[in-house]
């Protein structure tokens, strides 16, 4: 059964004593959630590209507003989805490790059901939820996003680079000239597999053909659409409409595949009479996986890409689009996919979680027009270890590493320091200039990590080592 209708039953059972309430459900937004993936801060042509076309994109950010200082909680996928879902971060909830760095095909965690995703949060207050594109919380049946608020799920359960067949060609060669059978990534439907190797060429259109249809089949309710895509991770693939069509090579046609989606998706919004009534964030995971040259994407001006907390690695091209309702222009305060759980509970009237504790902001007021963005500072983690904080302008890197370099972790005392609204590639060390703040960001570090109980890891757990230790006791 559809996800939509199945919720629209059950919500009618629920809701027949207080259908008197419907007036006010009416006022509530639908609010949709486009999630790339590895996309960087200088990808677009409305953040400064030169030569890849994002006329979709350009327009929802002149309607709507561009954040300039907009965080992913991570800078890989794994710990940047559970924060985007739970408002937490990862170390909160053991979506991270100092091992591993996202969840694998052989991994047996995922995110613990006690977390309250959006989803749950925006079903409990009478959303129709579903779930398009890349999980990457946990793919075995217990973890998928039926079992974490969302009524329905279709698309691929970890990255699209996963389940690399043994015939494939050696080390870069794969990514280089990629073939969807290289990857033997299951599509998923539900909890069932329908298409393995999916055929990656079709993701984007099929992604879109199915976020589109859950929007028409939703128009009379509210609804939560979180749309993630699996592309502009490698290895890359358009499909034939794009193949070769951009001037930045496959990157570019796979970035502007996205921006043909993304038009599709506002357009749809706006035949059915729902622009109005919809808020929709465009942004990414984290920033462009540079070691894939030109197959990997650009941060632009910042400094760095995926893998590291260096900005390139965490700040993302973010747009907000609600026409008549949030004032167009550019917003360069702070903002993290950690408040989006907040920020719709606060808009769409549902409940959040009172035993949690949450790192997320509602950004309302900044996004209405009506005041300040709340958020003042960002933690940066990786893995497990906090390795910057960021305060108003300033930010403080106590640890650096190269995203995906052979080098150790290099500690420093005192830390750098960065001014990042004069110097947003972070190249001027200013600590020698501004000990007070050097001190009041320690002072910050302090106070954030003794909020911090340590949990296990779910990405520590693998499957094979369960089985081994099952088959151990059993011969004992
Ligand atoms: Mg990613």
């Amino acid at each position: 059964m559809n996800g939509c209708v199945q919720t629209a039953i059950l919500g009618l059972l629920i809701a027949a004593p207080f259908l008197g309430l419907e007036t006010a459900a009416a006022e509530k937004p639908n609010v949709v959630i486009i999630f790339c993936d590895d996309l960087g801060y200088g990808d677009l042509a409305c953040f400064g590209h030169p030569t890849i076309a994002t006329p979709n994109l350009d327009r929802m950010a002149r309607e709507g507003q561009k954040w300039t200082n907009f965080y992913a909680a991570a800078p890989v996928c794994t710990p940047s989805r559970a924060a985007l879902m739970t408002g937490r971060l990862p170390i909160r909830n053991g979506m991270c490790s100092a091992t591993r760095r996202v969840l694998f095909p052989d991994s047996a965690g995922g995110l613990p059901k006690e977390e309250v995703t959006i989803a749950d949060a925006l079903r409990a207050a009478g959303y129709a939820t579903a779930c398009v594109g890349k999980w990457h919380l946990g793919h075995l049946p217990e973890y998928l996003p039926t079992e974490q608020g969302f009524d329905s799920y279709f698309g691929i359960p970890y990255s699209n680079d996963m389940d690399r067949v043994a015939e494939s060609p050696k080390g870069r060669a794969a990514f280089l000239h990629p073939r969807p059978e290289y990857w033997n990534v299951p599509l998923v439907r539900g909890k069932e597999i329908i298409e393995r190797p999916a055929n990656q060429h079709m993701l984007t259109r099929r992604y879109t053909e199915e976020a589109v249809n859950f929007i028409k089949a939703c128009r009379e309710k509210p609804f939560f659409l979180y749309l993630a895509h699996s592309m502009p991770h490698v290895p890359l693939f358009a499909s034939e409409d794009f193949n070769g069509k951009s001037l930045r090579g496959l990157f570019g046609d796979v970035i502007e595949e996205i921006d043909w989606s993304v038009g599709e998706v506002l357009g749809a919004l706006g035949d059915l009479g729902l622009a109005e009534k919809t808020l929709v964030l465009f942004t990414s995971d984290n920033g462009p996986w540079l070691i894939f040259d030109q197959h990997g994407g650009s941060a632009g001006l910042l400094r760095e890409g995926k893998g590291s907390t260096w900005e390139g690695g965490m700040r993302e091209p973010t747009i907000f689009w609600w026409p008549g309702r949030i004032p167009p222009g550019v917003v360069r305060e702070l903002g993290a996919t950690l408040d989006m759980l907040p920020t719709c509970a606060k808009l769409c009237k549902a409940p959040l979680p009172d035993d949690l504790v949450l790192d997320g902001y509602d950004i309302s007021p900044a996004l209405l027009g009506t005041g300040p963005s709340p958020r003042k500072e960002m933690f940066f983690y990786r893995d497990t270890q906090l390795y910057a904080v960021r305060r108003g302008p300033f930010k403080a890197h106590f640890t650096t590493r190269s995203a995906y370099g052979a080098d150790k972790a290099e500690t420093h005392d005192p830390p750098l320091l960065y001014q990042l609204e004069h110097d947003p590639s972070e190249k001027c060390d200013v600590a020698a200039k501004h000990p007070e703040i050097v001190a009041e960001l320690r002072q910050l570090a302090k106070s954030h990590q003794k909020t911090v109980v340590p949990v296990r890891s779910q990405l520590d757990e693998k499957l094979i080592d369960i089985r081994q230790d099952l088959s151990k006791r059993r011969q004992e």
